[in-house]
């Protein structure tokens, strides 16, 4: 398929105890210093136009997923969708946990509780 497609690259199987890249739980920097290390040099020759582009396009997957696919599949449209997610912030320059503290971390952004008390007729 499309040679940038992060999805059609599987890691090798762990095998005799090779551990892998990414714990069982990992936190969102974690997760973004990973994809740093692994494509930041071609995330920085492509640039945030065209890398959201990608961000779009792995977008259209996860909804084709959700309406058609298997649990498998979600599981990793909705990997890519945040790989290109962290991509952009990397290539932006953007730090996800700080950006996610100071939107979220005091509760809703809207009524600021954290379990949200905005009318419906608000977004959050
Ligand atoms: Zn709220």
């Amino acid at each position: 398929m499309q040679a940038d497609d992060r999805a059609s690259s599987p890691q090798p199987a762990p095998s005799g105890g090779t551990p892998n890249a990414v714990p069982e739980s990992v936190t969102i920097a974690q997760f973004q210093q990973l994809i740093r290390d692994m494509y930041l040099e071609k995330d920085l020759a492509r640039g945030v136009d065209g890398t959201f582009m990608w961000l779009m396009e792995e977008v259209g997957e996860l909804a084709g997923s959700l309406r058609n696919g298997t649990h498998q599949d979600r599981l990793g449209e909705f990997a890519d969708v945040l790989a290109w997610l962290a991509t952009i912030a990397n290539v932006a320059g953007v730090d996800l946990t700080e950006a996610v503290n100071k939107k979220y971390g005091s509760g809703c952004p809207g009524c600021g509780q954290f379990s949200c008390t905005c009318a419906d007729s608000e977004k959050p």
